[in-house]
């Protein structure tokens, strides 16, 4: 089996992530389980363990795995040692991954402390929200200031506007990755396109923080999935600049960490970053929070809710995810339900789950495969 394409069951479904690829597939629970015993065992030992009148299940499950390449037959001669496991280690050079910072007109933020954060905390990936009525000559303003430090990425959330030549700054901005334009008008403009590895993407909707999750924005990697087997992926060393400078590890969290104007050296940030308060989510992982353990999503979605501490080995949310699990379905498809309908309950009392009503609602979506 192939260790960078690592299987992730769910509670009703399995997905395969390609991460070389950056994709993923879905596969039943049952080529899960089977791939899983075939990582253990040698097929022949799988053969032999398995009566005579099911042996053709096997070689069917074996012709779909390999045919999909999810497994590779290696001549016995082969050592397997020459097929080491992806290592699940997360190593990251800086303090900080991202940077996320929000500007508006009446913004007080002295962006050259942004600057001065960028370099203490090595952080070389940097987003910036504007509000509505920035115009070319503003946004450069900001990214001149920052233009020298070798940033790796900078990604652009900007309104519309009708004077605004976008591709003239992801042409002067090399290191820009992503621009992403909100309260564009409809069918006027744009060409949502991609410029090299330089993305533009246009929404008619104004910007909005939302707890919502989309396919789109998933992402399957090798540092997303290696960071979020231990870390939760959105708080991980994050850290959000408000309009007035007010330091925060997310922007709907209401701990305000210090204020950047009235920092006069580096140290005094890296001391708020390396407090427990500061990193409080930052290790609060899928894998111990009730509902989202159990879906074969965990290890591409980012999640922006604010996770609930039940005990030190148990989370929950107190805002229901519009995927379902249990169900495998999204909030917008047919069939779905809400965890409750479903006999699921997650609260400060632990997760309750009714088996009898959750497998009498699977039956009546899927029938009974
Ligand atoms: S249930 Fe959790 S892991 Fe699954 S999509 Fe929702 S937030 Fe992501």
């Amino acid at each position: 089996m192939t260790s960078t394409c690592p299987t992730l069951k769910g509670f009703n479904r399995a997905a395969i992530y390609d991460l070389p690829k950056s994709t993923y597939e879905f596969v039943p629970n049952s080529i899960y389980d089977f791939l899983n015993l075939l990582s253990q065992n040698s097929i022949t030992q799988i053969y032999n363990d398995t009566p005579v009148e099911y042996r053709g299940i096997v070689e069917e499950y074996l012709n779909y795995c390999l045919e999909k390449e999810y497994v590779l037959e290696i001549p016995s001669e082969i050592n397997k040692k020459s097929f080491p496991k992806l290592s699940l280690e997360f190593e990251f050079p800086s303090i900080i991954s991202n940077i996320s910072v929000r500007i508006n007109y009446n913004s007080t933020v002295d962006f050259e402390k942004i600057k001065t954060i960028l370099i203490a905390t090595k952080c070389y990936n940097i987003q910036l929200i504007f509000s509505k009525g920035f115009d070319l000559k503003n946004v450069v303003s900001y990214l001149d200031v920052i233009k020298d430090i070798g940033m790796s990425s900078m990604e652009i959330i900007i309104a519309y506007s009708a004077d605004f030549d976008y591709e003239i700054l992801t042409n002067s901005y090399k290191n820009i990755s992503f621009v992403f334009i909100y309260s564009a008008p409809s069918g006027q403009f744009m060409k949502s396109h991609v410029l090299g590895l330089q993305q533009i993407f246009t929404s008619e909707k104004p910007f909005e923080i939302t707890h919502t999750k989309s396919l789109d924005f998933f992402n399957v990697n090798i540092t997303l999935f290696t960071e979020s087997q231990k870390h939760n992926t959105y708080f991980n060393r994050k850290l959000f600049i408000d309009v007035n400078g007010d330091i925060k590890n997310a922007p709907l969290m209401e701990n305000i960490f210090g204020n950047i104007n009235s920092f006069n050296n580096s140290a005094e940030i890296l001391k708020i970053i390396a407090s427990n308060e500061f990193q409080e989510y930052w290790n609060v992982h899928k894998g111990l929070i009730d509902i989202c353990k159990e879906c074969e999503f965990r290890h591409m979605c980012v999640d922006n809710r604010i996770p609930v501490k039940r005990n030190e080995k148990e989370w929950y949310h107190e805002i229901e995810c519009n995927y379902n699990p249990y169900i495998a379905k999204w909030q917008d498809e047919e069939g779905y339900k809400a965890l409750k309908e479903c006999g699921v309950q997650s609260n400060e009392q632990g997760l309750m789950i009714n088996r009898k009503k959750l497998n009498a609602v699977n039956k009546e979506i899927w029938g009974d495969d």
